[in-house]
Parts: C-alpha cells; structure tokens; sequence
C-alpha cells in the first residue's frame, strides 16, 4: 500500500519495538494504545447479530438482532441498512470501534454450524447482504470485518483443515462476497482458522493476491482469534495484527526476525500504516478527526425496528388458507412445544450477545390473541441446558443487591477480589485473576414463587463443589466437552441436583469452583441456575395433543437447540432433535388446523410438511421473536421471508453433504455447483426436487408478474417489470433474476442470480420493478489468463420467484440490452 504522508510522519516516530507491539492485541477486545503518535486504544466486538462489547454476560445487555439468515431471507436491502444504523449505535454506546461482522462465508452444506450466522448458500445474495450491512455500519465512523477470509464454510476441524478449491471455485463463489466487501471499502478483513490449498489462511498467498494486491483493499487484515500460530510465514504474508493479546506469536520474536533480515522492516511498517488509517478512520487518533457521534436508539426503537425485520424475514413455507388467523372472541389456541417457551432466538457461539429481553412464541402469542385465550404444553421434555438465574430470581447475600456474588481466594484461602453479577451467568475472558486464584466462590440467595421440586445446578469446566442451605450436595469434576475451546467456553457440561423448594422461601446456594490449569490466556465460564423439570414423557405428551385436539388452532413451534447448531461443530444430520417429529405428527392428526412454527437457523427436514396447515420459518430471529411471530400469524404484518437457501427434503438428495476432511482435506470437488445451482443440475438427470427451493416462499396476497423489458444503462442492464397485487391485502414481493448460458463454451451452472429486488404494493395496486444487472454477472473466470471475462453472445435472463419457478424468459446481451 502506498502510505499516505501524514501517516509516513507517524510511522517515522516510533521504534521497531513499538511498531510490533502495536501489531497484536493489547487484550481480548482491544489493541494498544501509543501515546507517541497520538493513538489511544481501539476496541472490538462480535458483531455480527448485535455487538455484545467487552463482556460474556448480562451486565452490559445488548439488542439481539435476527441472524444472518433471517436477515437475508427479506431479500430487502433496505433492512440490513436499518440494522446497519442501529450496529453503529450500539457499538458506539458501547464505546466499540470494530465490530467483528458480517460473515460472508457461504452456506456449502446445509450441515454447517455456522450456517445461521452466514447470509446465503448464493455469492451474490451473501455479497449485496454483506455490502450493504459494511456501508450502513461504516457510514457511522465504525468499522466492519468481512469474515472469515476464505472457505471457511463449516466447522469440523476447524483449526487445522485445509480445504482444496480450484480457481475458478474461489474466485466465482467464496472469494466473490469478500471481493463485494472490499469494493464497499471494508475496512478490515478477518483472516480465517483454516488453510486453503495447503497454507494456512493467516499465512496465505491469498492475502496479498487478491485481496490487497489486485482489489487494492486499505484496510487491516485481523486474525481471527488465535489463528496465527508461527511468526515469520504470518508476518511475511498479508496478516497484519494478531488478536488476542497480549501474548502472541509476533512480539519480541518478530523484533529479533527483522534484526535478522528474515522480515522485512517495509512490511511491518505497511502493517502499521493500516493500523494508523483504521484509527484515523475510527477517531482513534489525535491527529485526526473526532469520533463521529451516533445517538443511542431508545428500546421502543430497537424493538420497532427488530420486530419488523423479524417478521420480514419469516418464511410462509405453507399455508392450506388457514393463516392469518385473526384475534376474534373466544377463539382458543393451543401453543405446543419447548421452543414456544425456550425460544432460540439466536444461534450459539461467538454471535451470541446478552439481550435486556427476548419476546417468547408464548408470550408473544398470549398478548396477541389474549392471555385466557392461549393455553400451553410442552409435549417434549425440554434439552439438557441450564435455564440461569435472573436479576428477579438471585439475591447477591453480600450487596443485597440483585444477582451473584464472587469472591476470588488465593493459596492461603484469603479473598483477594470480590465482584457481582445480575444473573447466573458468570465469564472471565483474560482475566489474570483467573491465575492467581486458587479457589472462585460463587454465592447467591434463591427464593422461587412455586412450590415443588427444582434441579438447581451449575455449568462450566474444572472441579466444583455445591451447598444448597449448607449442605454440601456434589463435588463433580466437569471435563471439557471435546469440541473446540469455544464450544467448551460458552457450552460448558451441566450438573444438577433435585431439590423440594416452597415459594417465597430463600434459598443459599454456594458454589466453589476450581478452574482447571490455563496457559497464557486465562479464560472461564460459569453458569447457575435449573433445569425445566419434566413429568411421565407420555403423560405431557399426551397431554399436549389433548389440549390441540380441544382448541380452534394449534401451533407447534419446533426446532434446533444451543447442542446441535452452534460454533466450533457442525450438524451431523438434518433431522429435528429426538421426538419433534412425532410431536409434530400427533398434533397435527388430532387438530387439523395446526401451524407449525421452525425454529432452526438453517434447513431442518420436515417429513410432516405436506400435512400441516401452514407452516412458518421463523430462523432465529432475534429478541422480539415472540412479537414479530403474532403479527405474521394474526396477519398484522404479511410474512415477508424467501429462502436464501435451499430446503432438502431428505438428507440422501443433498448435493454437497460432507463437512468432514479425509486427511485434513477437505476437498471442494462440485466446484461451481453449490446449493440451488447443484439442485437445478441434479434434477436435470432426473433427481429430486428440495422440499423448499431457493427464493421461495408465500405471502397472504397474489400477484400478476407482466413480462420484463431490458435495455442499456450504461454498463448496467435495467431490467423493468409490472406487477400487479391481485389479492385484497397488501404485500411484499420478491423478483429474481437469474442468467443461463445454455451453450456456453465453458462449464457454467444450469442458472445463477444475478439480481433482486423487493416490491410491496397494496391491494389492487400495479407497480414497477426495476432490477439491474452488473457486468459482473455475466463474467466467468478464466483460469488461462488468470482473468475475468465475458463471453460474447446471447444469455437466457429468466424473471421469478424462486429457483426452480419458470417466470418469463428473455434473451439478453451483455452490453446491448434485449
Ligand atoms: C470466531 C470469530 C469471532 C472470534 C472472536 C472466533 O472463534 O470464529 O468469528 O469473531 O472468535 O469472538
């Protein structure tokens, strides 16, 4: 890069010691400051669902927005725009400069943990999300990390496997969202865990061509945490700050490389020329201007905004005519399912944030259609997760004040620190106390407002011993679960003991926990609280069906939990977790009227689709989940989601399956072919269609699509559509375009997206569409001249709902128009 001068000035004022201290983080979230050039410290935050700032737990609450693919299923620009606005808010309220988000990587089997985190199984779409949320944010004078760089698609092995894609395969699908990032000026990139055709990504070629070289990005290359792992091949490549810190494999190892000659002083100094335009970017530097305020969102706000959104993005997958189903006196509807009660409302891992609220599928419901009008049951036993204690719930015995009280013992049993926190979730994330302590006492007062039997117990990883009222009830050593270090971080293993409490009698729990030995960075987890006790499994069934069978409508609401579609893993089938299925079926054959809600953030199988009243995607939507449900189901607000990915119908017809390396491989051998555009060829030989296609989905109106016109626009085409709302509400539509080449001179997909757009008119009302497409579209890469390029002629332009619906076809030109 060359070096602005103002910057070149800075540079000159510091030592190489001082330069390299500044190239790895001064902390977990944050890097280190230099009074000599005027740089105050920088910090970081998860970002990409809502920023959770420098704490693990409830003290600093943040928004829960809607992940990624909730997000991406509204097909709206428009929206990750307003979500863009209200990151920038947050972070800025948070004092946060970076935020580590969007993920761009793509959904190449519906088998990836992180898949609800990720915008779509399509380039493009994951590009236009994933441009749009960097301008939205950056426009506020916070920056935005486009992760994690590259093919970085599932979590099996995450640290060490080395993926084999081709050229073309990288360039056209997983280099393609980044490419998009960086022409919207992103202003950092995060490199990813994982190798790419033999190197590690923080060490590859990749960084420097094309990222820095032939897309001239500007801005900092961070790894993601704890990637880099040696000093010279990281340093000598395009990576230019190591996180976390500060301890790290740079530091004074790569003071003594360049003394040596074995690192040239030119690339540190390029490393910190970037460090110095991100800080001027962000405000971060006295030489430069003042960070640029943003006002702090109030709550109604942020709840107006997430719950639209939410329901934006929610997929009507089916519907007999049933929905909406509209508030009226003395309708009676039975809500069924633990997800109803224990909403996922966003997926796990470092995406997670700590919300003041989340509005539950129950409680949203209740005050939809009334609270004496919606009864509930669980039908299922609820999963093994803790449910911790709130603020309302714990009294700290010390303060007297809400929540938990630490204390932290040394050698000789003496406190040496003491801290509160609100509920029972407890995390240190380089914390040297965590070091020095010997023992963590952990205490809080219970007092419950039912009487019966409670299993109250703890989650984390090390020794521990539990008193309830002074007696000493468990000493458990809890070993690591065998995921990654996340995974055992925020999935720690759960231990619980029964116990017969009377309402409104106080309880004294008193846990003491010896971490196990740590390394350099001293990180922990701690959880309190109770699992959901359950009764007889076929007796709540039972009930649960009854209660169906007795209401005007039920709705079942199922879906994944925090142990099967997380970071760290990937899932090993698609199937509903252990029961939903048959709960499924049974409340269906007893109450015809029923919907079914989803809740998982990527594709599930639903073997019961054809047979449900409607059905409704919710993703993981984020903390006004509850809210935003009602409205779609009482008709408040129309479903406005399509399917950003495609839907299987059976685990057998998936194209891309494998997650797992065979000899650390893993090798990307369907090349182009990736969701729908694998599934069009697949059902060209004849094989099965999905369940649900890319870009499909219902609303509660109909519509006349007219044929498209095409012509010039510049280097652009305008592609101009009429459609008319024939339906008697008003609604949301969603125009696709996608190009076919049929006889072209290279291997192409049958048909890929090359623009969209999101149209709502009301009842009876006619309205125009415009869709443009960029040259991009029609390009292909060309492994000869290591090039892009297009190829001359005709290609088919088809406008329509979904993948596979056959819309209107014209035949188009790349520079002429029709
Ligand atoms: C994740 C990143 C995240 C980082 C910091 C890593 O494990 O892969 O996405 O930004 O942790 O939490």
């Amino acid at each position: 890069m060359a070096i602005p001068s103002h910057l070149t000035a800075l540079l000159e004022r510091l030592t190489l010691e001082q330069k390299v201290r500044l190239l790895t983080g001064a902390s977990v979230w944050s890097m280190h400051e230099e009074p000599a050039v005027g740089l105050r410290s920088i910090a970081f935050s998860d970002g990409p669902t809502g920023v959770r700032g420098a704490a693990m737990d409830d003290r600093d609450p943040s928004a829960s927005l809607p992940s990624a693919s909730c997000v991406s299923a509204t097909w709206d620009l428009e929206q990750v725009r307003r979500l863009g606005a209200l990151i920038a808010a947050e972070a800025r309220a948070k004092n946060v400069d970076v935020v580590l988000g969007p993920t761009v990587n793509l959904h190449r089997s519906p088998r990836g943990g992180r898949h609800f985190e990720a915008f779509s199984e399509d380039p493009y779409l994951t590009g236009e999300f994933g441009a749009a949320y960097v301008g939205a944010v950056q426009a506020h004078g916070v920056a935005t990390t486009a992760k994690h760089y590259v093919a970085n698609d599932a979590e099996t092995d995450r640290f060490t496997v080395d993926v084999r894609a081709d050229e073309r395969t990288l360039r056209e699908l997983y280099l393609a969202p980044f490419e998009r990032m960086v022409d919207e000026g992103a202003w950092l990139v995060m490199s990813s865990y994982n190798s790419v055709n033999g190197t590690t990504m923080t060490a590859n070629s990749l960084l420097r061509d094309p990222l820095k070289d032939e897309w001239g990005f500007d801005g900092v290359v961070v790894s993601d945490w704890t990637a880099v792992r040696d000093t010279e091949p990281s340093a000598n490549s395009g990576q230019d700050l190591v996180m976390p810190g500060p301890a790290g494999p740079w530091g004074e190892a790569l003071v003594e490389a360049v003394r040596a000659g074995r690192v040239p002083e030119a690339a540190i100094d390029d490393k910190v020329a970037r460090l110095l335009l991100l800080a001027s970017r962000v405000g971060a530097l006295d030489s430069g201007d003042p960070v640029t305020p943003v006002a702090r969102w109030d709550d109604a706000a942020i709840a107006a905004l997430l719950r639209e959104t939410a329901a934006d993005g929610m997929v009507l997958a089916r519907n007999s005519g049933i929905l909406p189903v509209e508030p009226r006196d003395g309708l009676t509807v039975a809500v069924v399912g633990q997800h109803a009660l224990r909403a996922r409302a966003q997926g796990g891992g470092s995406a997670t944030v700590f919300p003041r609220h989340v509005v539950t599928p129950l409680e949203g419901l209740r005050s939809a259609y009334g609270a004496d009008s919606v009864r509930y049951a669980p039908g299922l036993p609820p999963t093994d997760e803790l449910q911790l204690f709130t603020r309302t719930t714990v009294t700290d015995p010390v303060t007297g004040g809400e929540g938990v009280h630490v204390r932290f013992l040394d050698q000789d049993g003496a406190t040496f620190s003491e801290e509160n926190f609100p509920s029972g979730r407890l995390a240190w994330l380089g914390d040297p106390r965590l070091l020095r302590a010997a023992h963590i006492e952990i205490t809080t007062r219970l007092t419950v407002d039912r009487d019966g039997r409670y299993d109250l117990g703890f989650a984390g990883v090390g020794g521990f011993t539990f008193e309830i009222d002074g007696e000493h009830v468990g000493t458990e050593a809890l070993a690591p679960g065998g995921g990654d270090t996340v995974t055992d971080f925020l999935n720690p293993p759960v231990q619980v003991f029964p116990r017969e409490l009377t309402a409104g009698r106080a309880v004294e729990l008193r846990l003491t926990w010896t971490p196990a030995p740590m390394g350099d960075f001293p990180f922990g987890m701690v959880q309190l609280g109770q699992r959901d006790v359950f009764g007889d499994p076929a007796e709540e069934l039972r009930q649960a069906v009854e209660l169906a069978a007795a209401s005007d409508v039920a709705v079942v609401v199922v879906g994944t939990t925090e142990a099967i579609e997380s970071e760290g893993f990937d899932r090993p089938g698609l199937a509903l977790p252990e029961g939903q299925d048959e709960l499924v079926r049974q409340v269906l054959a007893a109450n015809p009227r029923t919907v079914v809600i989803v809740n998982s953030g990527s594709p599930v199988l639903m073997p019961w689709l054809d047979e449900a009243a409607a059905v409704v995607l919710s993703w993981f939507p984020g903390q006004e989940f509850g809210a935003a449900l009602a409205d779609v189901l009482t008709g408040a607000r129309e479903p406005g989601g399509r399917l950003p990915t495609t839907w299987p119908a059976s685990e057998d017809d998936v194209p891309v399956w494998a997650v797992e390396p065979e000899n650390g491989r893993l090798d990307y051998t369907e090349g182009l072919h990736v969701g729908y555009r694998a599934w069009l060829a697949a059902a060209r030989e004849g094989g099965h269609e999905p369940a649900l296609p890319f870009g499909s989905g219902l609303g509660y109106t109909t519509w006349r699509i007219g044929e498209p016109t095409v012509a010039a626009d510049g280097d652009r085409l305008a592609v101009l559509v009429d459609l008319a709302n024939t339906g008697a509400r008003h609604g949301k539509q969603v125009l696709q375009a996608y190009l076919s080449r049929p006889d072209s001179a290279v291997e192409r997909p049958v048909a890929w997206l090359a623009g969209f757009t999101a149209v709502r008119a009301d009842a009876g009302e006619q309205v125009r569409a415009r869709i443009d497409i960029a040259p991009r579209a029609f390009q292909h890469w060309d492994t000869d001249a290591h090039a892009w390029t297009t190829e001359s002629g005709p290609f088919t332009l088809r406008i329509a709902t979904s993948a596979t619906d056959p819309g209107h076809t014209v035949t188009v030109t790349p520079t002429t128009g029709a």
